[in-house]
């Protein structure tokens, strides 16, 4: 008998129908002898909904209320799954975050999960019922409602896979695995039968939105074993995230392609070049909770650089604004943004053992007439901020000069 926590994405509890295929597929687990956690995020469309409401309300919404509102989604799909379980003649409990005592910190739409108490849940599991979890929602110290930011419900699985010691945390979504890159984009995109922890944690990092960045990180930091699955598929194997590399294999270079189309630039313009300016351009930013990028210091000239940094869309605006308040301070002679760029990545620890990689994918690039804006590379990938409008070419381009359309 084995502990399994399954994740149901948005698309799979979409409608009536889909959470009772979702109640019949868990209820084959339980058959086999298993014991069952399942997680849901909201029905497909409904966080979009409900931000949208809010923001019909309130232009900028306070951020506690606004958790109030989207954690909604979730309790509404833990009642009806809970109800289609009991069709199935199971017995089936719904928990909200707060009911099950997920706790996190109080970063009101992005919290973290600091501790969760699997008492409850234990007890109900071997009572012999199905426990069913709303996934993206916690409760703080003062027993706020809060959100662990869009996607959460990855993380809300990996944690309770992770709290329970569960044998497998099951994420099941729309496709049926981990690509090689974007199959609406590149068609020839293959699944990955697995992919590494490390490279996951790139991909998810870079943009790929199979699974939420902070699952990935919760899954490597308690080595919950995950696999991504198709929820409209009975069979195949999904992509299993491994925490050895294949020995046995020739490693490809490059394992994926990952790309972000939300990214922005500033640059502060004429600073001068002198310890601490960026800490003084940098810390602003992250007071005003504006997560950085890629950063770029220029060369000095007479004293004065240019310094370039990339945010996501979302929070252009604002770092832009935080960066208007402290240029008086700063002596900067202007500060320029950019909010149509994308960031293209190629992934994989093949690298580690293949030089050329980096200048293999500029040449590709400017072979295509892609400018280059930015680079940030690490041992085991290569980005490159680019203009959006060049996106999916140089996601084409690169997917073919790497081969990864070709089975391994
Ligand atoms: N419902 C939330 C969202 O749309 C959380 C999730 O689906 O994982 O972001
Ligand atoms: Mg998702």
């Amino acid at each position: 008998m084995a502990l399994i926590v399954q994740k149901y994405g948005g698309t799979s509890v979409g409608s009536p129908e889909r959470i009772g295929n979702v109640a019949k597929r868990v209820a084959r687990w339980q058959a086999q002898g298993h014991q069952v956690v399942v997680v849901v995020s909201a029905m497909s469309g409904e966080t979009n909904r409900l931000i949208a409401l809010a923001k019909e309300i309130q232009p900028n919404p306070d951020p506690r209320e606004l958790d109030v509102v989207i954690a909604t989604g979730e309790q509404v799909t833990i009642g009806l799954l809970c109800m289609a379980l009991k069709e199935q003649g199971l017995k089936a409990k719904s928990y909200t975050g707060a009911q099950v005592r997920v706790l996190t910190d109080s970063a009101h739409t992005k919290a973290r999960i600091l501790e969760i108490d699997e008492r409850n849940m234990r007890a109900d599991l071997d009572a012999g019922a199905v426990v069913v979890v709303a996934g993206f929602q916690g409760v703080d110290a003062n027993g706020n409602i809060t959100t662990l930011g869009r996607g959460g419900s990855d993380t809300t699985g990996v944690a309770l896979a992770a709290a329970l010691r569960a044998d497998e945390c099951q994420i099941y979504t729309d496709v049926d695995g981990v690509y090689t890159t974007d199959p609406r984009i590149v068609p020839e995109a293959r699944r990955l039968p697995t992919i590494t922890f490390e490279e996951m944690f790139e991909m998810a990092s870079l943009g790929s939105k199979v699974l939420q960045i902070r699952s990935v990180e919760f899954a490597g930091k308690y080595k919950v074993k995950l696999r991504v699955l198709s929820s409209f598929q009975d069979e195949g194997e999904g992509t299993l995230i491994t925490f050895e590399e294949d020995n046995k294999m020739e490693q490809p270079v490059i394992t994926g392609i990952a790309f972000n189309r939300d990214e922005a630039k500033l640059t502060v313009l004429g600073v001068p070049d002198r310890p601490g300016i960026a800490y003084q351009i940098l810390g602003p930013i992250a007071e005003a909770n504006v997560d950085v990028d890629m950063i770029i210091q220029n060369v000095g000239h007479d004293g004065l650089t240019d310094f370039s940094f990339t945010v996501n869309r979302a929070e252009f605006e604002r770092a832009k604004q935080v960066l208007e308040g402290v240029k008086a301070h700063i002596g900067a002679r202007a500060i320029e943004g950019d909010n149509k760029m994308a960031k293209v990545s190629v992934v994989g620890v093949g690298m580690r053992s293949h030089p050329g990689v980096a200048s293999r994918m500029f040449r590709t690039l400017a072979e295509e007439g892609i400018n280059i804006q930015m680079i940030s590379t690490s041992e085991i990938k290569i980005s490159v901020a680019i203009d959006e409008k060049y996106l999916e070419l140089a996601v084409r381009v690169l997917h073919k000069v790497f081969e990864l359309d070709q089975a391994q």
